[in-house]
C-alpha cells in the first residue's frame, strides 16, 4: 500500500473533502483537454484541468504517432478543405455529422499552425509540411512529428496551458457530473493516491476523456482510456451517438514483438498474405488492396483467420520490397526493435491482427462542442459524429485541436454568462456513498475483468451476430451483480473498480446500439447482417438513459450541410 493510502479510513476514503470552484472545469490530460483549457484561458475565465493520471503524459496520444491531417497542399497542391472533406465523409460511411467535417475540414490548417507556435515541431523541408500520404485520403495530407511520439505534441502543450494560468489537479479521476436536470452545476472527483474526495463547483464543463479501448482484451489503448466520459455523459443523461462503431486497428504487430505498423507502410509495398500466401485484400478491395481503408482491412483479416486461412492466429505482413530508409523513416517503431533484435526484415515472418484503437460513437456534441446538458462541453475522441462509422488514419489528433479550441471558447463564453450554483447535498451524498461502497468486498477484480473484456472482444468486437451480441450482455449483466463483492486494497484499486463500472456501463451501450443496427457499415459488421442497407440505415442511432437508468434507443436523420464547402 502506499504511503499517502494509510491515513484512510477502512474504505479507501479520506474524511476530509475538498471543495474546488473554478469557471471552467476541463476533465482530462489529452490534446484535447489542454487545447480547450488554452482557448479559453483567453476568454480570462479561471480553468481547472483534472487528470487521472499526469498532465500530457496520459492518454492515448502518449502512444500515438502524432499523424494531423491538414489540407495545406504542400505536397499536392490540388488538396483543399472540399477535398478533405468528401474523403473523410466517404471513410465514415456516410453516416458522418457534416457540419463536425466541415469545422474540422476548414479549421484544420489554423490548428495545426497554432501547435506549431505552441512549441511542437513537425516534420517540415524549406518551410512546407513534410505531407505523408495515408490510406483513404486523395492526396498526402499527414503531418507527423520526427520521432512519432505523442509526448512531443502534448507536453508542449502542457507547458502552454500551465503559463496561462491554468490550474491542473492530477491524479484525480472525475467520477459524476452534477446538475440540476437543466445545467451543469459541478463534478466529483476521487483522488487515487490520497483517496480525497474532490467536490467541484463550476459554471461550465468540459469532457475531453478520451476513449473506451481498455473495454476489449485486445487493444493498443493505455491503461487509463477506461471510456470513463462516456459512462459519466450517459450517468447524467446526455445523449450520445453511434456507440455501436469502434474502429479495430488492422495491423498491430503481434510476432516476433508487439508495435503498430503504419499505414503509411503499405504506400511503399508491404503485403497482407494469408496462409495460402494470397494477397486476399484483393479480393475484398479489387481498387486499393493493401491500401483500402481500416474498417475493410480489419473485417477481411478477421474473415480469413475465422476462414482457416490465418498463421499463429493473424495475417502475415510481408516487408520484402520496402526500402530500408522508408521502413525506417515512417515507422520508428517498428524499425528500430528489427534492428535492435538483428533480423532481417526482408525474410523475417512477422505476423499482425486487429486490436482495439478508436470509439467513433461518443457524446454527441454541435458544432459549438455543446451536449444536450447545458454547460457541458465534450471534445476528442469522447465526442462523437465526426467520423461516422470509420475514421481515417490521423483525422483523430486533428479533431481533438480542431474541437478542443472550440470547446474552450464555447465553454468559456457560457460560463460568463452563469453563475455558481448551490449543489443539491442529497445527490452529493449519493455519489459519496457509492465511492464508499465500491470495493468493499472480497473477490478479485482481474477475474471479472478478464471475463468481460474477453466476452466483448470475442461477442462484439470485428465479427458480431445477435447470438454473440445477447451473450455479451448476458455476461455484462452478470458481471454487474458482482460488483459490490469486489475487493480494493487502496485508494488506487478502487479507482480500477470505479474504471471497472464505466467499462461495463461502455459495453452495455455498444451492444445495445450494436443489436439495433441490423446491418453491416464501416467498423460495425454483423455476420447475420453483411450488406450495408442504405435503405433503412442511413441514420445515426441516438442513446438516452431511461427512468430505468437503462439505455434508451431513438434513430435521427444524417446532420447534412446544405451548400457546398
Ligand atoms: C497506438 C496509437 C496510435 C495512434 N496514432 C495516432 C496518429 O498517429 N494520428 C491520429 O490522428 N490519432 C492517433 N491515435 C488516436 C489518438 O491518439 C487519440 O484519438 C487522441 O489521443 C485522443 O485525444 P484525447 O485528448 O481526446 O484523449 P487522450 O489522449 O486519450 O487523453 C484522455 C485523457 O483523459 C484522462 N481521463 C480519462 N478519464 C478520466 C477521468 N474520469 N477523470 C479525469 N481524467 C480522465 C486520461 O488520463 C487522459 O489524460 C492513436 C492511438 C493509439 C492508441
Amino acid at each position: 500500500m502506499r504511503k499517502n493510502c494509510l491515513r484512510l479510513s477502512k474504505n479507501m476514503v479520506n474524511e476530509d473533502i475538498k471543495i474546488v470552484e473554478t469557471d471552467v472545469l476541463v476533465v482530462g490530460g489529452g490534446p484535447a483537454a489542454l487545447r480547450a483549457a488554452i482557448e479559453a484561458r483567453k476568454e480570462d475565465v479561471g480553468v481547472t484541468v483534472v487528470v487521472k493520471r499526469k498532465l500530457g503524459k496520459s492518454g492515448n496520444a502518449v502512444v500515438s504517432h502524432t499523424g494531423h491531417n491538414a489540407p495545406f497542399g504542400h505536397a499536392d497542391p490540388r488538396d483543399n478543405p472540399k477535398v478533405y472533406f468528401h474523403n473523410t465523409i466517404v471513410a465514415g460511411k456516410l453516416v458522418n455529422n457534416q457540419k463536425l467535417v466541415r469545422v474540422m475540414a476548414v479549421e484544420a490548417c489554423q490548428r495545426i499552425l497554432e501547435l506549431e507556435s505552441f512549441g511542437v515541431k513537425f516534420e517540415k523541408q524549406n518551410d512546407k509540411f513534410l505531407q505523408r500520404h495515408a490510406p483513404g485520403h486523395t492526396y498526402p495530407r499527414s503531418c507527423y512529428t520526427p520521432r512519432r511520439r505523442g509526448i512531443d505534441v502534448t507536453l508542449p502543450m502542457a507547458k502552454v496551458a500551465k503559463e496561462v494560468g491554468v490550474r491542473v489537479l492530477e491524479e484525480t479521476m472525475l467520477v459524476e457530473i452534477l446538475h440540476d436536470g437543466l445545467r451543469v452545476l459541478g463534478a466529483v472527483g476521487f483522488n487515487r493516491l490520497t483517496g480525497k474526495i474532490i467536490v467541484f463547483k463550476c459554471r461550465a464543463l468540459i469532457l475531453a476523456t478520451g476513449g473506451a479501448g481498455q473495454i476489449f482484451s485486445a487493444t493498443n489503448n493505455t491503461a487509463d482510456t477506461t471510456g470513463d466520459g462516456y459512462s459519466i455523459a450517459f450517468n447524467a443523461e446526455v445523449e450520445l451517438v453511434d456507440m455501436e462503431f469502434f474502429q479495430f486497428y488492422p495491423h498491430m504487430l503481434t510476432y516476433p514483438f508487439k508495435t503498430l505498423v503504419s499505414p503509411i507502410l503499405f504506400k511503399h509495398g508491404a503485403k497482407l498474405l494469408n496462409s495460402e500466401g494470397e494477397r486476399f485484400m484483393k479480393r475484398y478491395d479489387p481498387a486499393n488492396v493493401d491500401l483500402a481503408t481500416r474498417d475493410i482491412k480489419a473485417r477481411a483479416m478477421a474473415l480469413e483467420v475465422m476462414h482457416g486461412r490465418g498463421i499463429k492466429g493473424g495475417i502475415r505482413l510481408d516487408l520484402s520490397e520496402i526500402e530500408e530508409e522508408k521502413l525506417k523513416v515512417s515507422n520508428p517503431h517498428l524499425y528500430e526493435p528489427i534492428k535492435k533484435k538483428g533480423l532481417d526484415y526482408r525474410k523475417a515472418e512477422f505476423i499482425v491482427y486487429p486490436a482495439a484503437h478508436f470509439y467513433m460513437g461518443g457524446i454527441r456534441i454541435n458544432e459549438r462542442c455543446e451536449t444536450s446538458l447545458k454547460g457541458l462541453y465534450a471534445c476528442g475522441e469522447v465526442a462523437g459524429g465526426v467520423h461516422g462509422a470509420n475514421r481515417l488514419a490521423n483525422n483523430a489528433h486533428t479533431e481533438t485541436v480542431v474541437f478542443g479550441a472550440r470547446a474552450g471558447k464555447f465553454a468559456a463564453r457560457w460560463a460568463k454568462e452563469s453563475k455558481i450554483e448551490e449543489i443539491d447535498q442529497k445527490k452529493l451524498y449519493s455519489i459519496k456513498e457509492y465511492i464508499y461502497r465500491i470495493g468493499n468486498g472480497r473477490e478479485d477484480l482481474e477475474k471479472h475483468r478478464r471475463r468481460f473484456r474477453e466476452s466483448m472482444w470475442r461477442n462484439a468486437g470485428l465479427l458480431r451476430n445477435e447470438k454473440g451480441l445477447k451473450e455479451n450482455l448476458e455476461i455484462i449483466n452478470e458481471c454487474y451483480s458482482q460488483i459490490e463483492s469486489i475487493r480494493a486494497e487502496n485508494s488506487v484499486k478502487k479507482v480500477e473498480v470505479l474504471e471497472f463500472v464505466n467499462m461495463l456501463n461502455v459495453g452495455k451501450l455498444l451492444t445495445v446500439a450494436a443489436l439495433a443496427r441490423t446491418e453491416s457499415r464501416g467498423a460495425h459488421y454483423r455476420l447475420d447482417y453483411p450488406e450495408i442497407d442504405n435503405k433503412n440505415w442511413l441514420k445515426n442511432i441516438i442513446i438516452t438513459k431511461d427512468k430505468r437508468g437503462e439505455p434508451k434507443i431513438r434513430l435521427t436523420e444524417v446532420t447534412k450541410i446544405e451548400e457546398s464547402l
